[in-house]
């Protein structure tokens, strides 16, 4: 299939920066595109398709109810114009109707973030007003609970490495002052890979991006109690509409969860065993000091975090971008780079792209 690259004359990309949208976020394994391939040679009732697959799935982790939507960003719109509305068709057709007054959605200031797009257009766009709590350094229960007015319809917190984690209240903090003022607690939870922790905890509704850490096809799964679920599904003959998911990735994220719940994802003992051979070589180039570092928020990933010192020809900058330059492209995270470090995160990334790449620093550093 290296046609496809020659065809529209693309770049070849090595991805070993992570879960990241701008590159396609992950690729899927041949179970899942099995389960899209026969999603997109049949047909189905797509109302019972979209009720038995989310029923399906919910029954699997353990919570009241479940939809399959295009993606996170439509799960955040959607979740806050059906609580909007709170199954009301007249709502449905007229999402932005003044008739509906509680539309302040309440979240920490320092969640309010882009990751990629900002939270705040996911709140607008499902006819919420948003409103910040705390201030961009902290956030506490009081500063939460002292927000909310009459109008307040649902509060929103990110559970993600994008968002402030200092002086932050926990998610139990925030589901402790939703459901003391009679809130639902909508948590993004895009990246996150814990499918049961949110649903036990009784958050009402969490969405998971599904090509995020389930490595499924561009799609979210959202769990949540059964009212709000019902609301989310009948934003489909609503704003819904303009956010729909075919057939084919709902088998394919379906199958995706499956297959995460039986198997679990790579285990950080094996991503350290596939990176020690990867550091070995990156440490006998001159310039550069790589060692093996957890994830910053503490999920189970490790990566090769790699120094380029103060005497080196060229800085962590310039050696990001020289990998980039050519055809395979190898992208790799870039946020501590302003400190010298440029970090290789593996999981997309197989042992020859792994000789590829050092072959690639070896040569620019030259
Ligand atoms: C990736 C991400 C999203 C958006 O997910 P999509 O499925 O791409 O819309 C939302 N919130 C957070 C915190 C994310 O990391």
């Amino acid at each position: 299939m290296n046609d496809i690259y020659e065809k529209y004359d693309l770049k070849q990309v090595i991805n070993a920066s992570g879960k990241m949208t701008i590159l396609g976020v992950s690729k899927v394994s041949d179970s899942v595109l099995e389960a899209q391939k026969f999603g997109g040679q049949h047909f189905f009732e797509m109302s019972d398709l979209v009720l038995k697959t989310g029923q399906h799935l919910a029954k699997l982790i353990g919570a009241e109810d479940g939809v399959i939507l295009p993606s996170a960003s439509a799960a955040i719109a959607e979740s806050i114009a059906g609580i909007i509305g709170k199954g009301s068709m007249y709502h449905v057709y007229h999402p932005f109707s003044d008739k509906f007054t509680d539309r302040e959605v309440v979240i920490p200031k320092g969640q309010n973030v882009d990751y990629g797009a900002p939270e705040e257009v996911m709140i607008e766009l499902g006819g919420g007003k948003m409103i910040e709590a705390g201030y961009a350094n902290m956030c506490s229960a009081e500063h939460l609970k002292m927000m909310i007015t009459p109008q307040t319809s649902s509060i929103l917190y990110v559970k993600s490495h994008h968002a402030v984690q200092k002086s932050m209240l926990t998610i139990q903090e925030a589901l402790d002052v939703a459901h003391d003022n009679n809130l639902p607690l909508i948590l993004d939870a895009a990246a996150e890979e814990d499918l049961y922790k949110y649903i036990n905890m009784g958050v009402d509704i969490v969405m998971y991006s599904g090509a995020k850490a389930f490595s499924g096809p561009s799609s979210c799964l959202v769990l949540g109690k059964k009212p709000y679920i019902e609301w989310i599904r009948l934003q489909s003959k609503g704003i819904g509409r303009a956010m729909k998911v075919g057939k084919d990735n709902i088998l394919g994220l379906t199958r995706a969860i499956e297959d995460y719940v039986e198997f679990g994802p790579e285990s950080g003992d094996s991503m350290k065993t596939r990176l020690a051979p990867f550091v070995e070589q990156i440490n006998k180039i001159n310039h550069l000091e790589a060692k093996i570092t957890q994830d910053s928020a503490g999920r189970d990933i490790y990566r090769a975090s790699v120094t380029v010192d103060k005497n080196s020809p060229i800085d962590a900058k310039e050696l990001i971008e020289k990998m980039k330059v050519d055809s395979p492209a190898i992208y790799t995270r870039e946020y501590r780079a302003n400190m010298g470090i440029i970090e290789f995160d593996v999981r997309a990334v197989h042992e020859e792209e792994m000789k590829t790449i050092i072959e690639k620093i070896t040569e620019i550093m030259r």
